[in-house]
């Protein structure tokens, strides 16, 4: 391992305990970031690290390992507060590991005193996690193989299992279930149930709560493990650094990694390396008062970026001011939110989640996700830090009673600093360890976008198409505003000439760390989707895509649009369109009578107004009214997608396709099901829902 002077001063900083460190908490949020050597190097990770779990398990003096298939970063999460538990309750040896980071052939020679976690979550059409997917191709394998040659194969390993899903997908859950038959089936051994969280009922995080306890009762009887006290232990030191200003060179003050702060950023762009990309137009699309819905062009031709039509945009939001603020000030940091710090994980294999030396107000803007919903179990461990009893009691209360924390938290969506205010009566709570705060509140997560433009027609430029999130809650003076949306709109103000931009009072670091956003940039990368028109550009097309849905097709029309302009031969394409009223939120009007005119009647615009007749009229009857035409071209092998709202639109459209096959080929619903099924695995079927 190679020390660097920052490690000596860090670690000679922590010996001499001339600290002031105070940490604890959950997020092991694991920060893969191949550029930022500063952090990685902060953190001790070795060069030439192994891919060896079992060598991986010793060399860390380990007995559990928490392997985690992440997107959205809660399996992460969930993954880092399991290790968390295991340590603090059981006195297990634990550690968390993103699944991408080893090989699996040599899981049969993990030794059968130790447990294998696996915190699984299923993306869009049951597909494995972006990091999940070798690990899935390998334990789903038909002739799978092992290092040890076992029989039954992993009939040694001992493992736990809890998915991540949401039941409004068809395929609910389906990685976890699919991993725990394949390692059943392989003869290992697994401790309590595989449980399962369900995103589209909203219980994720009961559904997690609920299992592990029986699973944690399990395992201590399997492992013969006692059950101590659970104490707080810090897994970050946090070390002031007096002789650093935020403007010291090497200080971080929001960038994402090393040539960011080097002001050399290059690529390949990805999930962990953003490129900060100018925005070259952006306006307004409603024509209402009190909503707004964004469109956004993005340069991309500065960098090596390229995209599909159909893919994804990610976009990294920065937190608003004021919940910075209130955050920092009911935490008892205010005074200190310039002071720099650098912080140093505790524990050999948790990862720092953000570069340092940074400073306080620093991690909370770009890398806390201060915003997002609370999580119970966190409210109990910082109850242990209450400023005062009362406070703690009540604390305990919310983190101990489910019915209690959803009425007084979940229903108003109170973030973690208001819940903490209002508990507390405004007192601060000087006593949380950073490190607890660290551990209890994700890292912020880029949001997706799907894609509106058409790669043909602009290669370098990529539009989005975005709702403002905005929520009116009962009880709540203030609505609830979504962080990235408001950020967006806050770039789309300053890109219209309004020098400081403040949407509904909120103010964003707009500029960016070191100013190097100004000239209006934004932080993006794209995610390839398998979201994507027929490479035939004569076979017909249905979209379904209410609301902010049709961002796809906004960008699959402008492409048939292109192809045609280019003398090619293009399919029909049916666009089914839903909103409110036709003069209020009604998406690129104007763009599509101009597709008509180039298409003619290879294009045509259905449209759903639910606000406007006696009746609330949705794609999804649209599409009913027009079954013969739709079997015709579904007999023709038109492609068939849906775009946008997962809980509700998405799922009622597949249904009423299911009656409709029905009803115009005569054969029983069952069998037509049957036949949508199948269209969805030939990819004749496609979703892009969220
Ligand atoms: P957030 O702050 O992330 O809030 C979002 C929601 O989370 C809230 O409405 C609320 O339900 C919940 N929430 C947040 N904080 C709390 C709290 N404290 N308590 C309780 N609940 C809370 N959107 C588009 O507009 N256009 C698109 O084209 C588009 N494409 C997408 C494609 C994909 C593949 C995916 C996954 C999503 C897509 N989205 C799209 C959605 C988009 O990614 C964002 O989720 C959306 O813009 C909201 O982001 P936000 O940061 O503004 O809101």
């Amino acid at each position: 391992a190679e020390l660097d002077t920052l490690d000596i001063i860090v670690l000679a900083a922590l010996l001499l305990g001339t600290i002031a460190y105070f940490t604890k908490g959950k997020a092991w949020g694991v920060t893969k970031d191949p550029y930022s050597s500063s952090f990685a190097n902060a953190n001790g990770s070795k060069a030439g690290k192994t891919r060896n779990i079992v060598e991986k398990l010793e060399e860390e003096g380990k007995n559990c390992i928490i392997f985690y298939g992440s997107q959205t970063g809660t399996a992460e999460d969930y993954a880092a507060r399991l290790a968390k538990e295991g340590k603090s309750r059981y006195g297990l040896e634990t550690m968390v590991a993103d699944l991408e980071e080893y090989d699996y052939d040599n899981l049969d020679a993990i030794p059968n005193d130790k447990v294998v976690m696996f915190v699984l979550a299923t993306y869009g059409e049951g597909e494995p996690t972006d990091n999940a997917v070798d690990f899935y191709e390998f334990i789903m394998g038909e002739d799978i193989s092992f290092s040890e040659g076992n029989d039954p194969p992993l009939g040694n390993l001992n493992y736990v299992a809890f998915g991540l899903g949401n039941n409004t997908y068809e395929h609910y859950n389906s990685m976890v279930r699919n991993v725990n038959k394949a390692l059943e089936k392989l003869g290992a051994h697994r401790i309590g149930d595989a449980g399962e969280g369900d995103d589209g009922a909203g219980t994720m995080e009961e559904d997690f709560l609920a299992w592990k306890d029986p699973m944690w009762a399990a395992l201590q009887k399997k492992m013969g493990l006692e059950e101590r006290e659970a104490v707080y232990e810090p897994i970050f030191g946090i070390v002031e650094r007096d002789g650093l200003t935020p403007e010291s060179p090497e200080v971080y003050v929001g960038e994402p990694n090393k040539m960011h702060l080097e002001g050399t950023p290059k690529g390949p762009f990805n999930a962990h390396n953003p490129y900060i990309a100018p925005i070259a137009t952006s306006y307004e699309l409603f024509n209402v008062k009190d909503r707004n819905c964004l469109h956004m062009e993005v340069d991309i031709s500065g960098s090596n970026l390229t995209y599909q039509t159909g893919d994804h945009i990610a976009v990294w939001p920065t937190n608003p001011g004021e919940e910075v603020d209130r955050f920092l000030d009911i935490l008892g940091l205010t005074e200190k939110r310039n002071k720099v710090v650098s912080v140093k994980a505790l524990e050999p294999t948790a990862k720092v989640p953000f570069p340092t030396p940074t400073t306080f107000d620093a991690i909370v803007r770009y890398h806390m996700e201060i915003c997002a919903p609370v999580s119970r179990q966190f409210l109990a461990t910082l109850a242990a830090f209450a400023p005062d009893e009362e406070s703690k009691a009540e604390m305990t209360k919310l983190g101990g009673d489910k019915d209690y924390f959803h009425q007084k938290v979940n229903i108003h969506h109170l973030n973690i600093a208001r819940v903490l205010k209002s508990v507390s009566k405004g007192k601060p709570w000087s006593n949380v360890p950073f490190s607890a705060l660290i551990e209890g509140v994700t890292k912020l997560q880029p949001r997706y976008y799907s894609i509106s433009s058409s790669s043909l027609e602009q290669p370098k430029m990529i539009s989005i198409t975005a709702v403002v999130e905005r929520q009116h809650l009962p009880g709540r003076e203030d609505p609830f505003r979504g962080v990235a949306t408001n950020y967006l709109l806050a770039l789309k103000e300053k890109q219209n000439g309004e020098p400081n931009p403040c949407p509904f009072g909120l103010t964003y670091e707009i500029t960016g760390p070191r100013n190097r956003y100004d000239g209006v940039h934004v932080p993006v990368h794209v995610r390839h989707s398998n979201f994507k028109l027929p490479s035939d550009p004569t076979k017909p097309i249905i979209c379904i895509g209410p609301g902010t849905g049709v961002a796809p097709f906004r960008g699959f029309v402008r492409e048939r649009r292109k192809q045609a302009e280019n003398g090619e031969t293009v399919g029909k394409t049916i666009l089914f369109f839903g909103c409110r009223k036709s003069h209020e939120d009604f998406l690129y009007d104007k763009e599509w009578q101009e597709a008509k005119e180039v298409l003619g009647d290879k294009f045509e615009l259905v449209l759903a107004f639910s606000r406007e007749g006696p009746k609330k009229v949705y794609v999804q009857h649209r599409l009913k009214e027009r079954s013969k035409e739709i079997n015709e071209l579904l007999e023709k092998k038109a492609y068939f997608y849906v775009c946008g709202d997962a809980a509700n639109m998405a799922r009622e459209v597949n249904t009423v396709l299911a009656q409709i096959l029905s009803e115009e080929r005569g054969i029983p619903e069952a069998k037509a099901e049957e036949i949508v099924k199948n269209m969805r695995a030939s990819n004749q079927y496609q979703e892009d829902v969220w």
